[in-house]
């Protein structure tokens, strides 16, 4: 076949920035990725932004079925020719931030995630997968470096966020390869890495909103003492405030910041138990 490059250019096709449009095409790096995702032949794959089809092909290959969800419909005479003969695979033209989850779980049973996310979008995707998703085994994407480092930062570090937390509540997260700017077309200003997130281990709570909730607030300020937080968010006085942090074993003048995840974890739990986030 063509190079991926060569394909698009001779359908005249037009790079989007607007729609984060940096593709692949070496083929070490795809077939390296879909290992560093597990798929093998009885895995079914849900991919996020399928560009040329380039790491579409190299999953096709290895899975038992790829379902793959692209926003741009200009590239459908493209993805003709270079998914042509991929039986096992479909494609989607659609924003998959609006796609139904759930219609979409029921359909592929168990499945793994595999992509190279569009990065203006790649917190969203991931926290749908993290928040929403019950058949999710794992997701393998490829993202900006720093964010990578967000994903898996520990606490009381500038990386350390909403979004880490999430992540850690569900399951595990580890950068699994470095990519530099060089291997996408046209080249990005960031280098990028994969990283695997699965969904074992982690740790439960209470309530998933009630945790969602007191992850935002710890991070409302970042500055602020959780206990000014708790004030803000929460419209309660002082006193009570310290009552909160007393009952969560958290201590004056402590930054959300320096939480691990488990332990905003117990503080969603304390503030559930004491009548918050319930409705
Ligand atoms: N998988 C291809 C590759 O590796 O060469 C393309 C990756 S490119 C970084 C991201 C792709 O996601 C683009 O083709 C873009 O049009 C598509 N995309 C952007 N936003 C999307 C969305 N909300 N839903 C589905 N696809 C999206």
């Amino acid at each position: 076949m063509e190079a991926y490059r060569d394909i698009l250019q001779k359908h005249g096709f037009a790079f989007k920035k607007a729609f984060g449009q940096n593709f692949l095409g070496d083929s070490n790096l795809l077939d390296a990725i879909v290992k560093d995702a597990g798929v093998g032949r009885d895995t079914t794959v849900l991919e996020i932004g399928t560009g040329a089809g380039a790491l579409t092909r190299a999953l096709s290959k290895a899975a038992k079925r790829v379902l793959s969800y692209e926003i741009d419909g200009t590239l459908a005479p493209v993805l003709s020719e270079t998914l042509a003969g991929c039986e096992n695979t479909e494609v989607v033209f659609g924003d998959f931030l609006k796609a139904d989850l759930k219609a979409i779980e029921e359909d592929l049973g168990e499945y793994t995630v595999c992509a190279n996310l569009p990065y203006y979008v790649t917190t969203p995707v991931l926290l749908r997968f993290v928040e929403e998703a019950k058949k999710c085994r794992s997701v393998t994407v490829m993202v900006q470096e720093e964010v990578a480092a967000r994903f898996s930062a520990r606490e009381n570090t500038p990386a350390y966020g909403a979004v880490t937390a999430a992540i850690a509540h569900r399951g595990t997260c580890r950068t699994v390869r470095k990519v530099p700017r060089t291997l996408f077309f046209p080249r990005p200003n960031v280098d990028s890495a994969v990283v695997r997130i699965d969904f074992t281990g982690g740790f439960s709570v209470k309530s998933e909103r009630a945790f969602r909730e007191t992850v935002k607030l710890a991070f409302l300020s970042r500055r602020k003492t959780l206990e000014n937080n708790v004030i803000n968010a929460l419209h309660v006085s002082r006193e009570r405030a310290k009552e909160l942090l007393s009952l969560a074993g958290v201590g004056e003048g402590v930054r959300g910041e320096t939480l691990s995840p488990a332990r905003l974890g117990e503080f969603s739990d304390v503030l559930f138990g004491e009548g918050f986030f319930r409705t």
